[in-house]
């Protein structure tokens, strides 16, 4: 019986591991896994002493979205700037979400439209957030295709008239009649540029490894010295891995894949990665693309963009960036910048 308790105490408790760093510090893991921005967060933090906690960037990463990022709470600036669309009116947007829309802006151009965080229209037509993970099959349908050239045009950053007012850091917005802005291609690195400037405040934290759906900050070093080691799913079958990514210090890493987000009608398979100028999944020849950045909007927001555009352009994107990408092919092909190959070993 004793035993019985004994275990089920151990289940329940989090395991509490203490290191000795390098410099003679007694270094903590602290570790969780929670639920936020529809998908699941999983943290290690190495801590001396009093000071961070995963509570406090489980924090962030929800008021990020409450107060900015949703397209579908009323709390949100993004579900706010929507409602005016059409209405004529110019809103003055928070210094975040203008610094946002300034480099989605960029990315949009880059791309020729490749990636475009104006794509609500057709994103909603697909109903893409209903899907969750492919498991609701029932009630699928395919949009018809007058309904989906309609949200096709009411698509595109040019319906979103952003302005900067000379000597101003917050934008004005106007949306034309029918934009939305959708920002589910970049949110979760723009999660982990959050955590990023919470983690450099707290000097207790030596390492952390967070991940935010499968985009991947890695911060600091472990308490022993050796590398992070994130795997990237092989999207031929996303419960076995690819890959190993060996990294040190910090590095912002995302993974864009038709296995992540799908539904599958008449045979096949309709993903949520669009190609905006048809309205339907982007059809370049990949199944996944994973980028590595300097910033967690870069590397979210390059792997929408490198999916879309194809492995050769794709890859002159990445290294317009600075940016590290690894592309997978339908048939398996893997592809890789010059940088991404010291970094990448697959499974043997
Ligand atoms: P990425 O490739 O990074 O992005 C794909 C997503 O970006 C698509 O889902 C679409 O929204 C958009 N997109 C598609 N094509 C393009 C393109 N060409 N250019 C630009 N954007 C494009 N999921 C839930 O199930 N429930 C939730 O409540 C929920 N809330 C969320 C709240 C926030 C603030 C964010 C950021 C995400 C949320 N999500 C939620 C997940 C979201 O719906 C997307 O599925 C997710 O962001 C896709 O991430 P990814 O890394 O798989 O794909
Ligand atoms: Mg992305």
């Amino acid at each position: 019986m004793k035993r019985f308790f004994r275990r089920l105490l151990r289940g329940l408790i989090p395991a509490l591991t203490l290191f000795l760093c390098s410099c003679g510090q007694e270094v903590q893991e602290l570790q969780s896994v929670d639920i936020a921005m529809g998908t699941v967060i999983q943290q290690t933090i190495y801590v001396t002493g009093k000071g961070a906690q995963t509570e406090n960037i489980l924090h962030l990463i929800q008021q990020l979205e409450e107060e900015t990022l949703s397209w579908r709470l009323e709390t949100a600036e993004i579900f706010q700037v929507n409602q005016y669309a059409g209405s004529g009116k110019w809103l003055e947007l928070s210094e975040k979400l203008s610094r946002i829309l300034e480099q989605c802006q960029k990315l949009t151009e880059d791309t020729d439209g490749a990636f475009d965080v104006a794509l609500g229209p057709v994103a909603r037509l697909w109903d893409i957030d209903g899907w969750a993970g492919g498991q609701r099959t029932g009630m699928f349908q395919v949009p018809e295709v007058q309904a989906l050239e309609q949200a096709v045009a009411q698509c595109g950053f040019e319906r979103l008239n952003l302005q900067f007012l000379p000597g101003e850091k917050c934008a004005i917005v106007s949306l034309e009649e029918g934009a939305a802005m959708d920002l589910g291609a970049v949110g979760k690195g723009l999660a982990l540029d959050e955590i990023f400037s919470y983690l450099k405040t707290e000097t207790n934290v030596k390492g952390a490894v967070v991940s935010v759906g499968g985009s991947v900050l890695t911060y600091g070093e472990k308490p022993d010295g050796t590398a992070w080691r994130v795997g990237i799913a092989n999207p031929h079958d996303p419960s076995v891995n690819l890959g190993v990514l060996t990294l040190t210090g910090q590095w912002y890493i995302s993974t864009s894949g038709d296995y992540e987000r799908y539904m599958e009608f008449d045979g096949v398979r309709y993903h949520h990665i669009m190609d905006p100028a048809t309205g339907y999944p982007a059809d370049s020849g990949l199944s996944s693309v994973t980028v590595l950045a300097d910033n967690g909007l870069l590397s979210d927001g390059l792997s929408t963009a490198c999916f879309v555009l194809g492995r050769e352009k794709g890859m002159l994107l990445a290294q317009q960036y600075g940016a590290e990408a690894l592309f997978v092919e339908k048939d398996g092909g893997i592809f890789t910048t010059p940088g991404m190959d010291a970094l990448f070993q697959t499974m043997d």
